[in-house]
């Protein structure tokens, strides 16, 4: 019997001293490895990875297009003058035209004779004669009248200065006859009051083929003559003076025979753009 109690006994004490070992183990917060029934060690909950600070979007990365756009580019506007309103070139532009030449236009060669602007009645030029017809004229544009008849003529076609500078009364008694015949308000048409012609500048002169009596507008505007003098005027300094189309503003009828010097640079200016004398003036604030 003593023999079988003593394994026994040895083996208890073996199976004590392992839950001993087992107790303590636990109690220093060991875990047995693949102890049967043990819980699963808790996961740690990793709360989601905040973003790295690159990837933070910033105020600067939302604004950023996903594209970068081309610029807008305004169509080149075109080079518009910037000229003042209120000068020759401003005021040419709001009509659509060129800017004008620079001209003195209180110059005698633009001196500016209507019913609006009339000449001191004792106002006579210094005068010399034009060859072909002894027309009496201003001595300063004697020499561009010579060239401009003298050319008609020598193109082979009749030319003849009729009347070029006439005095305050002489145009007195001009507009006496017509306003007799036809009343004041016609005859101021055809022939101005006196102080109120331009051929008392002597600046002017009525050319035609032959001498005529009386002038009528839908003859003489039909000579070659008047042809030849309407195309090259303006290359002597001479505009027509009394248009057809700007009757209204000249308060004059069509006169295809009265010609007025003003020079080259204006002349050209003037029959380039189909103005009046009073519309070219106009754009230096003539009125
Ligand atoms: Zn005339």
């Amino acid at each position: 019997m003593k023999k079988a109690v003593k394994p026994i006994l040895f083996l208890l004490l073996l199976l004590g001293l392992a839950a001993l070992l087992f107790l303590r183990f636990q109690q220093m917060g060991g875990e047995a490895p693949d102890a049967p029934g043990a819980e699963p060690a808790p996961q740690l909950t990793v709360p989601p990875a905040s973003p790295a600070p690159s990837d933070i979007p910033t105020a600067a990365a939302t604004a950023a297009p996903t594209s970068t756009p081309e610029p807008t580019i305004e169509p080149t506007p075109e080079p518009t003058p910037t000229a003042d309103p209120n000068s020759p070139a401003g005021r040419a532009a709001a009509l659509g035209l060129p800017a004008p030449p620079d001209v003195d236009v209180t110059s005698w060669e633009l001196v500016l004779v209507n019913a609006a602007h009339p000449i001191d009645r004792n106002y006579e030029p210094e005068i010399a004669f034009v060859t072909a017809s002894q027309c009496p004229q201003d001595v300063r544009i004697s020499e561009a009248l010579e060239a401009f008849a003298g050319d008609c003529a020598a193109a082979g076609l009749p030319v003849f200065c009729g009347s070029g500078y006439r005095s305050y009364t002489t145009q007195y008694m001009n507009y006496q006859a017509k306003a007799a015949e036809y009343g004041a308000a016609v005859a101021a048409t055809i022939v101005a009051p006196p102080g109120t012609s331009e051929h008392q500048t002597g600046l002017c002169c009525d050319i035609t083929d032959w001498l005529r009596a009386p002038m009528v507008p839908a003859e003489l505007s039909q000579t070659q003559t008047f042809h030849w003098l309407n195309e090259h005027c303006a290359e002597y300094g001479f505009i027509l003076r009394y248009p057809e189309d700007k009757q209204e503003i000249t308060g004059i009828i069509y006169e295809p025979w009265h010609f007025r010097y003003v020079g080259v640079e204006a002349a050209a200016y003037i029959k380039e753009n189909n103005l009046c004398l009073e519309e070219f003036l106009a754009l230096y604030g003539v009125d």
